[in-house]
């Protein structure tokens, strides 16, 4: 008898795959150029120089047996010492390697700490729009999820239902900022009132309410957004970094788990997750781009495009007629559907080779998400498709 769970995990293909899948037999039919696929969030510019020198070298100079031996379980010192100083220098801390945990990407560093800190019965809660894994890997950690549907004027929280959602089972929150679909950025005033709500309930409860910063996006911001950052608000915050979107790099998965000294019982939290690291046999992250990533921690890709994609699909989506709450990062929109049945909708635009996700999956029925790290001269023809599929609606 296998693992229902994981077989079910296994065959269930995901609507972006799917959408994926329909995108390359379209292709073949009326030509790539003529598709419009804004459906999977694969960064669409190049990684920054850096990125390729310091392979090319660290491959030409370093000994070989070091540079893809194993390394520490926790990140090679050297690595951590540089990623942390990065840290130090952008948000002003002064952490050590210490409080470092190198992960196979956001998504190894989000499992880290949820197998880490729970227990069956526990519970965590995520705000909609939500990224649809985290369901996974919630559940693969033995608790449940508990979402807290949308604030869909904004993309803020909506507090008054988050805080009548908090009981003695709730073990973590996890927020994303710059959020996937949404691309929303929370404001101060936003994380404010979360960590003060959190701090409460926590006195309430005896027991810490870890707060999981999910941010992957971080550095993909406009208009100079401030992303604040979550461990100068509250101390029992584990960042769950990634460079796959501001290095460009998802498929050398990389990141990490910052682990700040104040949070209550630190040794005790890192050796968890250290433990849940190993247990799920991660081993230690990728040798080769970890130093990579530890040389380039300081750059980020040059991210004008999504900028100009995102001011080009606003204000055309806008001028017919959508409704669109402005992203403030990532290289993502998440717009109102023109029909209640965001699946019915997305599955409109496919006749006019529109390949948009429906909102339901992401815990938001009635919205749709773009992913727009697209070529710009592909965001600027969609336009006409946009507009073929609005006039289904008038
Ligand atoms: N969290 C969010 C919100 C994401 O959008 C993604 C990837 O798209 C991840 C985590 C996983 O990122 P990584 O590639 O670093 O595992």
């Amino acid at each position: 008898m296998l693992n229902e769970r994981m077989v079910a995990l296994g065959t269930q293909r995901s609507v972006i795959r799917e959408l994926f899948e329909f995108g390359k037999m379209r292709a073949a039919e009326v030509g790539a150029e003529n598709i419009f696929d804004f459906s999977i969030g694969n960064p669409s510019v190049p990684s920054p120089e850096c990125v390729n020198e310091t392979a090319l070298r660290l491959i030409r100079e370093m000994d070989p047996i070091v540079l893809h031996g194993y390394t520490s379980a926790q990140g090679d010192p050297g690595v951590r010492q540089m990623i942390i100083d990065s840290v130090n220098r952008r948000f002003g801390t002064s952490y050590g390697p210490h409080n470092l945990y190198v992960t196979v990407g956001a998504a190894a560093a989000l499992c880290c700490c949820l197998n880490g800190i729970c227990n069956p019965g526990d519970e965590v809660i995520t705000f909609a729009p939500y990224f649809p894994e985290y369901k996974v890997f919630i559940e693969g950690a033995g608790a449940s999820m508990k979402m807290i549907p949308a604030d869909i004027e904004a993309f803020q929280i909506d507090f008054a239902t988050f805080e009548a959602s908090i009981n003695e089972h709730t073990k973590a929150v996890i927020v994303n900022s710059p959020n996937n679909p949404s691309g929303a950025v929370y404001s101060e005033e936003t994380v404010k009132k979360l960590s003060a709500i959190l701090e409460e309930a926590s006195n309430r409860y005896g027991h810490p309410i870890y707060l999981l910063a999910d941010e992957p996006y971080r550095e993909i911001v406009f208009d100079n957004a401030e992303v604040p950052y979550l461990p100068h608000f509250y101390n029992n915050t584990m960042v769950c970094y990634s460079w796959s979107k501001s290095l460009s790099l998802p498929g050398e998965r990389l990141g990490y788990v910052l682990i700040p000294d104040k949070m209550e019982d630190f040794e005790l939290v890192y050796a968890a997750i250290a433990g849940a690291g190993r247990s799920l046999g991660y081993v230690n992250a990728p040798g080769l781009f970890q130093r990579v990533c530890a040389e380039c921690a300081d750059i980020t890709a040059d991210i004008k495009i999504y900028e100009t994609n995102r001011n080009i699909l606003v204000k055309g989506l806008r001028d017919l007629g959508f409704h669109v709450v402005e992203p403030k990062g990532t290289f993502y929109m998440f717009p109102r559907t023109l029909e209640a049945d965001d699946i019915a909708f997305c599955e409109k635009a496919k006749e006019f080779n529109l390949l948009i996700v429906p909102g339901t999956g992401f815990g938001c029925p009635g919205h749709t998400r773009i992913s727009y790290c697209v070529p710009t001269e592909r965001a600027l023809r969609s336009l006409d498709a946009f507009a073929k599929l609005a006039a289904c609606y008038k």
